[in-house]
């Protein structure tokens, strides 16, 4: 028996393995949630599909999530093949390096655009797809990070979009929670992954937080994978 036997999982973000998503997913798994994963673009099928199956999954979608087009086509295909949702995971975030680099003040109004769309707008757009298959309830979930609190160097736009990713957050708990929709984001700390090495000065963040974090160890996607299954 497993602690989520019976309930079905779209993922949103699996690149590799390295991925935050595929950590979340594979503890997903191994209790027993029925996966469904989508990945952005076709350069990624052939890592995301070996990792699927490695799991049984049959169901990988691409989905660019700045296409409401797209983005209806997925959760048109989890109620056909699943007729409901009980996990929705939003593991996507992306700005351009250029925004991530230089000073602050000298982000691009394209660049906002773009870096605010795909990591914090998104999750707006899923849940709204998402409440009308989470008849039972459900949890929906997304990744932020601290620097949306504190200046970091160079995290840049993409502070500005966890910022609104997480006050995103409180209003979709707000609105679903009447209907047993539980909405949380996830503050994970620094782990290497695709993402994490377009943050200029990632491996300084690294090891900085494995000095000063209580356990002097960064988080692991096993760690994260974890604090997922809870929320679930
Ligand atoms: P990752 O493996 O690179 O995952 C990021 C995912 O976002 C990739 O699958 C990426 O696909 C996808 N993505 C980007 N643009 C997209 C689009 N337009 N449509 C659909 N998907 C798109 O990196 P990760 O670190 O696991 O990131 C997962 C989440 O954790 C992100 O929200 C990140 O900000 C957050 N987080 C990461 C850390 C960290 O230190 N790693 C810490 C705290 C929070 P492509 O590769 O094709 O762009």
């Amino acid at each position: 028996m497993g602690l989520m036997d019976g309930k079905v999982a779209l993922i949103f973000g699996v690149a590799n393995k390295n991925s935050i998503g595929w950590g979340i997913t594979q503890r997903l798994h191994d209790e027993g949630a029925t996966i469904a994963l989508s990945y952005a673009g076709e350069a990624l099928e052939k890592r995301v599909r070996p990792l699927a199956e490695q799991i049984g999954c049959d169901f990988v979608e691409p989905c660019d999530v700045t296409s409401d087009e797209q983005l209806d086509e997925v959760f048109a295909k989890v109620k056909e093949r699943f007729g409901k949702i009980d996990v929705l995971v939003h593991a996507v975030a992306f700005a351009n390096r250029d925004d991530l680099d230089g000073r602050f003040v000298d982000v691009t109004r394209d660049g906002f655009k773009l870096a605010l769309d795909i990591s914090a707008y998104s999750l707006i757009a899923m849940a709204k797809r998402a409440e009308p298959l989470m008849t039972e309830g459900g949890s929906i979930m997304s990744l932020t990070y601290y620097a949306a609190e504190k200046v970091m160097p160079k995290y840049h736009v993409m502070a500005v979009a966890k910022a609104a990713l997480e006050t995103i957050t409180r209003y979709l708990a707000n609105d679903l929670g009447p209907k047993g929709i539980r909405v949380n984001a996830i503050s994970a700390g620094p782990i290497k992954t695709l993402a994490a090495a377009g943050v200029p000065g990632f491996r300084m963040m690294l090891k900085y937080t494995e000095k000063v974090s209580p356990l002097r160890r960064s988080v692991t996607q096993e760690d994260v994978g974890n604090t997922a299954l809870y929320l679930a």
